[in-house]
């Protein structure tokens, strides 16, 4: 069988890539659904973009390569065709976009539009065996026992990241990547709770609170969750992207920086009442109890006890938690992979890499990794219209 074009992944970003190509398309998965991830992210609400994308928002060892494919398909691009679908959406917080209904809405729009540009769906399909010829790539497909041999002239490397093998996460993009030339930076999981040895924080789990975390240089006003195995929550993800192995974070909680004026004005007021019955006013009761074993702080004494020296130190000591994780939960439940294939080898403009015309890789495959919230969806969505787009110029000149 000949194609144009041979996309491997039917997920956020081959979806996208399949509906803008032109030409013959064949997109094939391994798994029975196309755009598990979309169907099962936000709750089940899928956050499909985020008002404020900017080319910031994305680790990569490269940090302009992002800015054309962005640039050229923008979060009000995608929300014209989520409009176009009727599908009703929402912003949440912080410019986070989800679906009112379902994200089963957003993967019904892009099998439309793949439909709509004629491309073609192979489920339950796997890559056996591919080599280039010197002028197409010829793959042997197989599914369900079958086998098929495909000749395209361009292939598309949609298979994403290693996050969560449970739902058919593989390394083939990695794999292909390095057949055909393309460097892969090493990669680790992204956006992923940490963990801490011997659940220190088990007797917390549960309690959540607004924080500032910060790792390294990168800090975020969010919120943190501790759970039996150690901390979580928007805040804890998103640092968890910038955290190195063995480095300690910063937890910060009393973000707003209220805290020490508002002890000193109410011991003034009310210096009968306990340090922690005040301190309850502002953080959660389970946490003040835990925080003399935790941190080392006394609690102990009245507002009228406290020294201002002393109602300084505990809140500078409250402002800067240092805590070195022992590890993240890893890729068994991270939302993204950091790293991959260099974006060094590719053509940020058309994603084709330079090695070898005809071979394009998109998504989160690449050395492109967005914050949490909708925007590496949208690197999805950009990335795969960026390649679709220029294969679609390409075949269109083609006698
Ligand atoms: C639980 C969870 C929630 C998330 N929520 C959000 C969110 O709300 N907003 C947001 O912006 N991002 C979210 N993300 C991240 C987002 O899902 C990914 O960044 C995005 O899906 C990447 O798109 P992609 O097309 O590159 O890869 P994917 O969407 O992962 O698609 C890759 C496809 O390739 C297929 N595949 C893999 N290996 C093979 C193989 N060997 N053979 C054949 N097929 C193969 C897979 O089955 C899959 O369909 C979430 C991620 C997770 C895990």
């Amino acid at each position: 069988m000949q194609v144009d074009t041979l996309i491997l992944g039917a997920g956020a970003a081959g979806m996208m890539c399949a509906a803008q190509c032109g030409g013959r398309t064949l997109i094939i998965d391994h798994a029975k659904a196309p755009g598990e991830k979309i169907r099962i992210s936000g709750g089940g609400r899928c956050n499909f973009t985020n008002l404020y994308t900017a080319p910031d928002n994305f680790l990569s060892a490269n940090p302009h390569f992002c800015k054309s494919a962005l640039g050229r398909y923008t979060q009000w691009d995608f929300i014209a065709l989520v409009e176009e679908y009727r599908i009703a959406w929402h912003e949440k917080t912080l410019g986070q976009l989800f679906c009112d209904n379902s994200a089963k809405d957003i993967v019904a729009m892009l099998r439309s539009e793949m439909a709509r540009a004629g491309a073609d769906l192979w489920l339950h399909t796997s890559l056996s065996d591919l080599r280039h010829d010197g002028t197409d790539f010829v793959a042997t497909l197989e599914a369900q026992g079958a086998r098929r041999s495909v000749t395209a002239r361009n292939l598309v490397l949609a298979t994403g990241g290693k996050s969560i093998p449970k739902m058919g996460a593989t390394g083939l993009a990695y794999d292909v990547a390095r057949q055909f030339g393309l460097t892969v930076t090493d990669t680790r999981a992204g956006l992923v709770p940490f963990t801490f040895p011997e659940g220190r924080f088990a007797d917390l789990a549960g309690v959540a609170l607004p924080v500032r975390a910060q790792a390294g240089t990168a800090s975020f006003d969010e919120a943190m969750l501790f759970t039996h195995r150690g901390l979580s929550g928007p805040a804890m993800l998103q640092i968890s992207s910038y955290w190195q192995d063995g480095a300690p974070i910063t937890v910060n909680l009393d973000p707003q920086g209220t805290l020490l004026d508002t002890l000193r004005n109410q011991r003034a007021r009310a210096g009968r009442h306990n340090l922690t019955t005040e301190l309850a006013r502002h953080l959660p009761a389970r946490l003040i109890a835990a925080l003399p074993a935790q941190t080392g702080l006394s609690l102990a004494g009245n507002l009228a006890d406290q020294s201002d020296a002393a109602l300084t130190r505990l809140c500078g000591a409250l402002s800067n938690w240092q805590l070195t994780p022992g590890g993240t939960e890893g890729y068994r439940t991270a939302e993204v992979t950091l790293g991959g294939i260099d974006t060094a080898g590719v053509s940020s403009k058309t994603m084709e890499a330079r090695s070898l015309p005809g071979l394009y890789v998109i998504g989160e495959a690449l050395d492109v990794t967005g914050w949490l919230g909708g925007y590496n969806f949208q690197w999805a969505w950009a990335s795969g219209a960026a390649a679709g787009r220029a294969i679609s110029e390409k075949t269109n000149r083609a006698p």
